[in-house]
């Protein structure tokens, strides 16, 4: 496992992605103070994870928060400016949601995740992620498309470019390394 980002200040809230409730793991250290989302829990593929979260409900050991509108709006426009958005489902962007809501109210999220997409935005917004069964990233990426023809640089979400038409490659253009302490 492997922790990055984490604030100092204040208790960590953690925010649970599928993967701790997909197979056999003991998660019992981040139950207690820990939320996940409507959107996760519906994106729940198997019955037994499901039935893990259900018992986690009702325990009171994990709590589920509707994220509001704004915070999605906020993720998914941050999550433009890396260019992760096109591979994010709608679960990633309600975790990465609610960590910023947390945030913006003072407190120290704490993204459980082992999607590599998440811990990149993470990393971006300085919000702590932990990976839980991965050695999680160990470089952050930003990512553009390109035209091949006009060489100029797109959003990931677009296909085509908006100019000549021509399908539109994916470019890295900007890596920083990840200091593991
Ligand atoms: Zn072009």
């Amino acid at each position: 496992m492997n922790q990055q980002g984490s604030n100092s200040r204040g208790k960590n809230v953690f925010i649970l992605d599928s993967c701790v409730f997909t197979g056999l793991y003991n998660y019992s250290e981040f139950l207690g103070g820990s939320y996940t989302t409507q959107q996760v829990i519906k994106e729940l593929k198997s019955l037994q994870a499901a039935s893990m979260v259900e018992i986690a409900l009702i325990k009171g050991n994990v709590r589920e928060h509707d994220v509001s509108g704004v915070y999605v709006e906020k993720a998914r426009e941050f999550a433009k400016k890396t260019g992760d958005l096109p591979f994010l489902s709608e679960a990633d962007v309600s975790l990465i949601a609610l960590a910023l809501e947390i945030k913006e109210r003072g407190g120290s999220p704490c993204v459980v995740t082992d999607d590599y997409r998440i811990q990149n935005l993470c990393y971006y917004l300085r919000i702590g992620f932990f990976s839980y069964k991965t050695r999680g990233i160990k470089s952050f990426y930003k990512w553009r498309k390109e035209c091949p023809s006009c060489k100029a640089l797109y959003s990931t979400t677009l296909k085509r470019c908006p100019v000549c038409s021509s399908i539109l490659k994916t470019k890295l253009v900007e890596e920083e390394r990840i200091n593991n302490n």
